[in-house]
């Protein structure tokens, strides 16, 4: 095997993001990593991504040889923001190496970083060490902490989807985190398992106001179906579906703070969908609206006319809770 050359990461590309009331270039990458150390919530295909069977020692290595093609590859100078996500928790030493930390806020240094860890892996000084290397005085916040507490309620966090983190947890990591200076990016999940659409929307409502005091921003994620997961046997039973694009809007409508929302697979049967013919238009919209914030085109999404307008109205009355989706 080559030891010494560049590997791809496992995504990386570039784009526009919106970072609290400003739109940056950025540059997002996914790097393969030693793999999620809790590795069990029900909806989450990414945990399957990780080196097996190699050693800290080749973990680093690989990590390494992937910011190098990074370097290599893609020209950073042009973007100022950094998301920079493992398909676990940046900050879990047993996952990225304490060597693989340092070259990473040492190649980013002077950007804003976005970076994702779990609740429980934002260890301060692991992180103060990290935004020593980072922070060139450009940003007032250097880096945002991405945290997924995807909901604020402890019985569904627990029974849903299994994320094995606490609500009380998640509000003294955001205030610790505050009080270093740093930011706080909270991921939510909209529709995990076993809620109808309707208790869905509402768990959203009220985690929304839950969290927004402790968040820079929120990311809404509406659920899909991964492959490999609790959810895709629930789903191929006729026992899940992906939330409607109609409740999405729903939701970014009736928040106060801005969300972040990107659909997964939207549009799809595996992911949050409608029926078909609203969709491009749809999603096409609620992507726009994550970047611009624009209230105006939230408000026009909503006088969208579409058959399926009505059958998401009666699924929101109709629909039982102990999970017997209405439709497919
Ligand atoms: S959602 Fe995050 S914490 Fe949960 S298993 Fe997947 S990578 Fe791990
Ligand atoms: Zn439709």
């Amino acid at each position: 095997m080559d030891t010494t050359g560049e590997i791809r990461p496992l995504a990386c590309w570039q784009g526009m993001d919106r970072v609290i009331d400003e739109v940056l270039p950025s540059t997002t990458i996914i790097l393969t990593s030693g793999g999620c150390s809790w590795n069990r919530c029900l909806m989450c295909q990414y945990r399957h991504e990780r080196y097996t069977g190699a050693d800290k020692e080749n973990i680093s290595q690989l990590m390494l040889r992937q910011l190098s093609y990074i370097e290599k590859n893609l020209d950073c100078q042009k973007t100022p923001l950094i998301k920079l996500y493992t398909s676990g928790s940046f900050f879990d030493p047993a996952e990225v190496p304490q060597d693989v930390c340092d070259a990473v806020a040492s190649q980013f240094h002077g950007k804003c970083m976005v970076i994702e860890s779990r609740i429980d892996y934002t260890d301060i000084d692991r992180i103060t060490r990290f935004v020593e290397i980072l922070d060139d005085g450009t940003h007032a916040i250097p880096l945002f902490l991405a945290l997924g507490l995807e909901t604020s309620s402890d019985e569904i966090r627990e029974k849903c989807i299994d994320k094995g983190v606490t609500f009380d947890a998640y509000q003294k990591t955001a205030d610790l985190l505050h009080d270093h200076g740093l930011g706080v990016k909270s991921y939510l999940l909209h529709k995990p398992p076993y809620l109808t659409e309707k208790e869905a929307y509402d768990d959203m409502i009220q985690s929304i106001s839950d969290i927004a005091p402790f968040s820079e921003m929120i990311s809404m994620n509406p659920c899909s179906v991964q492959r490999n997961t609790h959810v895709e046997k629930l789903w191929k039973a006729g026992y899940y579906r992906p939330p409607y694009l109609w409740s999405i809007i729903e939701v970014l409508h009736a928040a106060k703070p801005h969300l972040l929302c990107d659909p997964l697979a939207g549009g799809r049967a595996r992911g949050p969908h409608n029926c078909g013919t609203c969709d491009p238009v749809l999603l096409d919209g609620i992507r726009d609206y994550a970047l611009t914030a624009d209230r105006e085109l939230l408000l026009s999404l909503r006088q969208v006319q579409c058959t399926c307008h009505e059958e998401w109205e009666y699924v929101m009355e109709h629909e039982k809770p102990y999970n017997m989706p209405l439709t497919s």
